[in-house]
């Protein structure tokens, strides 16, 4: 089959998404980016056609929208909207984190879930795909209104999850606070102490890595493909965005590996130190984003870096990227400079923050591109082995978790090498962590039925 008559195919598939999921564009840009890898791969595979595999996995296999009221530090009657998506239950009970941001909707949600369930996959633990959230904004709140909202939201949630069924984490807006808020509430309504979050304090039954772990992960997914050309992080420049979970812990294992770490950003700018975020630097970082809650522009008073209001950190010199923000952000002309400043490697802490014509732009120069489904699988590979301590009622050391992540990062590595290689010798990072996403669920959805 020739590639025109392969896109049309896939633009016939796209139709059929978007009438049923109209409006819901970061959905039908996950989907279009998955499906561009796929039909080829289904077209010489006709057993997974036939089965309708990816009609069904386009599907979720349900959808909760629910009401949150809850009453602010005013007594002001406050609603948000909550969600969650279980959309696939193929290799093992739904597992994806929740968000709380005030951009939160159900194609996000759907998007982020579709993602969630190639990358669990790819973990190779038994792990089915999910995500919820809501348009919650904790910026600006007290810890009681935070209390409050995760209260309420659990009071709906609780009904519909399990540590055998659903075992949601945490995401953009929902760290250590939020999940604590949120188990405390599910056991008190259920009367159980189970598992049924991860990402919680190891004082109760939390994994030790689980919030280095998305960071990690990148790092060592960026680690791999370097090794693969006989580079490593030693001297390299790297750009990260983002001041959150994934970017604070990306800049901590980057700079443990000889790699110089010299941007980062949140939702008002960026923040550019040519000399480096180093140890105490970041530690600054971590008290002025997690419990100062303040914004990255006092990073460059405090240190004398440059601030760019409203900008994103793409116009900086670096070998390396990690963007660890949110979707969509870097677009193509920022990929563009990226790439003519010398950037050879892009690891996607965040999910989907590379718009389509950006990842064109990074597999046209061959740049050494791995996207989230593969880069970022860290989070919930270490939330997966949260579950099975939870299961034996038995915590790991730093050192077994730290191992099993980065044995479990090295196989997401080699399945992409093994699906994914060009005729040129290259890897194709896109393509191997799509097929060998969809390979295990599809199969397993075929050997359980018409379900
Ligand atoms: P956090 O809430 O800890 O941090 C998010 C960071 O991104 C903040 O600096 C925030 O800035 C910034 N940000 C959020 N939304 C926007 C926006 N619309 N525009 C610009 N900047 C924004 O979240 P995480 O670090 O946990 O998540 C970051 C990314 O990583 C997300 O894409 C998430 O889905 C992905 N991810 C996270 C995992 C995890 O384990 N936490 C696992 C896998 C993927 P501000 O404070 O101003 O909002």
């Amino acid at each position: 089959m020739t590639k025109h008559a392969y896109d049309q195919k896939v633009e016939e598939f796209m139709a059929l998404i978007k009438a049923k999921n109209p409006g819901e564009r970061e959905y039908h840009q996950a989907v279009h980016e998955v499906a561009e890898s796929l039909i080829p791969y289904i077209e010489e595979h006709p057993h997974y056609k036939e089965a309708k595999v990816l009609e069904r996995i386009a599907e979720p296999e349900r959808v909760i929208i629910f009401r949150v009221p809850w009453q602010d530090d005013k007594g002001v009657i406050q609603i948000n909207r909550g969600f969650r998506i279980e959309m696939n239950s193929a290799i093992g009970p739904y597992k994806g984190g929740l968000r709380f941001h005030p951009t939160v909707n159900l194609g996000i949600l759907k998007f982020l879930a579709f993602e969630q369930v190639f990358k669990n996959s790819l973990t190779s633990l038994p792990l089915g795909g999910g995500k919820g959230g809501s348009d919650f904004d904790p910026k600006g709140k007290s810890d009681n209104e935070v209390m409050h909202f995760c209260q309420s939201f659990m009071s709906e949630l609780y009904r519909h999850i399990g540590p055998n069924t659903d075992i949601p984490a945490g995401d953009i807006g929902v760290g250590g606070r939020e999940i604590g808020y949120m188990f405390g509430q599910y056991k008190r309504l259920k009367n159980e102490f189970t598992g049924v979050l991860t990402g919680k304090s190891p004082n109760w039954g939390g994994s030790l890595i689980r919030p280095e772990a998305t960071g990690y992960g990148a790092t060592y997914i960026a680690q791999e493909m370097m090794k693969l050309q006989n580079e490593s992080f030693k001297g390299k420049t790297v750009a990260v965005s983002g001041s959150g979970n994934v970017a604070q812990f990306a800049t901590q294992k980057v700079t443990e590996l000889g790699g110089m770490v010299v941007s980062l950003s949140d939702s008002s700018g960026s923040i550019y130190d040519p000399k480096g975020i180093d140890k105490e630097k970041l530690e600054y970082v971590m008290y002025l984003k997690n419990v100062k809650r303040g914004r990255i522009k006092e990073y460059a008073e405090k240190y004398n870096a440059e601030y760019m209001e409203g900008q994103r950190p793409w116009s900086v010199k670096c070998d390396v990227a990690i963007p660890s923000a949110t979707e969509n952000e870097i677009n193509q002309e920022e990929a563009k400079t990226l790439v003519s400043n010398g950037c050879k490697v892009v690891s996607e802490g965040a999910n989907m923050p590379c718009t389509p014509e950006a990842m064109a732009v990074f597999q046209d120069k061959r740049v050494l591109y791995a996207p989230g489904k593969a880069a970022n699988a860290g989070g919930v590979a270490v939330s997966g082995l949260e579950m099975t301590q939870n299961s034996m009622r038995m915590p790991w050391t730093r050192e077994e978790v730290d191992s099993r992540l980065q044995i479990i990062m090295k196989s997401i590595h080699s399945a992409c090498v093994k699906y994914g290689k060009r005729d040129d010798g290259s890897i194709d990072y896109v393509k191997g962590s799509n097929i060998a996403g969809f390979v295990k669920v599809a199969d397993s959805m075929i050997a359980q039925g018409a379900v």
